[in-house]
């Protein structure tokens, strides 16, 4: 199992439970929707899952170990495994496409001519091909999601958490996004995406994990469970 979490909650600081109770397993290439009214948890399940947030009950494993317990070189491991989108893109607004993408490689202090030679390819892969020098604040919104894509899945992760990353996308441009996600998916990476577009969820049939006020109260494949 690559994620489970064990009676997990998270009760923030000013006495908020956001989360209560939670038990979920995420196996390595599944394709899990995550939905439920807003504020019902979703954002925050995220952030636990990529370990942005420590739960405040219950345990996190990671391939079977406690998130908790990680040395430093495993936590580096992790980030290297993980990729996340958000909706609204986080790109470094006064640089390049380049940059923007390079920024995850140098990160992990790979080599610049291996850089040179991987960002355009990644860019290829998610159809911004020759788009390096642009401006990212000159592109459209499809395409400033597609660079934050790009960035988040260049280092190959094991799991690409986005959470609402149609959010702020026309139809046909998150279509096209949803398309993409699934092309990631088939090449064995596990995608957790929180959305709460009906639309989507019912048309692809995948897994649809549902929060409600904090809780799961549906877990299962097909459609919008509400
Ligand atoms: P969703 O993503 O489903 O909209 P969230 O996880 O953002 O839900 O929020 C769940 C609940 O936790 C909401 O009541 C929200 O107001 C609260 N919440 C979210 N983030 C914080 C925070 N950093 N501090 C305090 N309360 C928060």
């Amino acid at each position: 199992m690559l994620l489970q979490t064990v009676n997990v909650g998270k009760t923030y600081k000013n006495g908020i439970v956001a989360l209560a109770n939670i038990n979920i397993s995420i196996d390595f290439g599944e394709f899990v929707f995550l939905t439920g009214a807003s504020g019902a948890g979703k954002s925050t399940l995220i952030r636990l899952l990529f370990r942005e947030e420590m739960p405040t009950a219950g345990q996190i494993l990671i391939d079977g170990r406690s998130a908790l317990r990680l040395s430093n070189s495993e936590i580096v491991r992790l980030r290297r495994n993980t990729g996340v989108v958000f909706q609204d893109f986080r790109l470094m607004e006064r640089s390049s496409v380049f940059d923007n993408v390079a920024f995850a490689l140098k990160a992990v202090e790979r080599p610049w001519p291996e850089i040179k030679e991987r960002v355009p390819a990644i860019l290829a892969k998610v159809g911004l091909a020759g788009r390096e020098n642009d401006n990212v604040m000159h592109l459209s919104g499809g395409e400033q999601q597609r660079v934050a894509v790009a960035r988040a899945i260049i280092n190959n992760p094991l799991i690409l958490f986005a959470d609402e990353p149609t959010g702020d996308l026309d139809p046909r441009t998150s279509d096209e996004l949803i398309e993409l996600f699934l092309k990631i998916n088939a090449g064995g990476t596990t995608v957790v995406m929180a959305t709460h577009d009906k639309s989507i969820v019912d048309r692809l049939n995948k897994r649809v994990i549902t929060l409600s006020a904090g809780r799961v109260i549906s877990d299962a494949v097909g459609g919008w469970a509400l």
